[in-house]
């Protein structure tokens, strides 16, 4: 899995934080998401499709 995000695209609703804390975090300034890490581990996959599925600017993309 390769995950990335869209800064640009992001709104700051911090779901995707919540839904997966070890892979998306927010910047401190304005809560933007930060990818802390875009190849997860497999175990990790199924909170991370759920993050991209309910980010509301549909700012992540997972490739699989
Ligand atoms: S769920 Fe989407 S809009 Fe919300 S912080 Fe994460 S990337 Fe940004």
């Amino acid at each position: 899995m390769q995950v990335s995000v869209d800064q640009e695209a992001c709104v700051s609703s911090g779901q995707c934080a919540l839904t997966a804390d070890d892979v998306f975090d927010q910047r401190d300034s304005d809560g933007v998401v930060e990818l802390l890490d875009a190849d997860p581990p497999q175990g990790r996959w199924r909170d991370v499709r759920d993050a991209a599925a309910h980010c509301p600017a549909m700012a992540i993309t997972v490739r699989e």
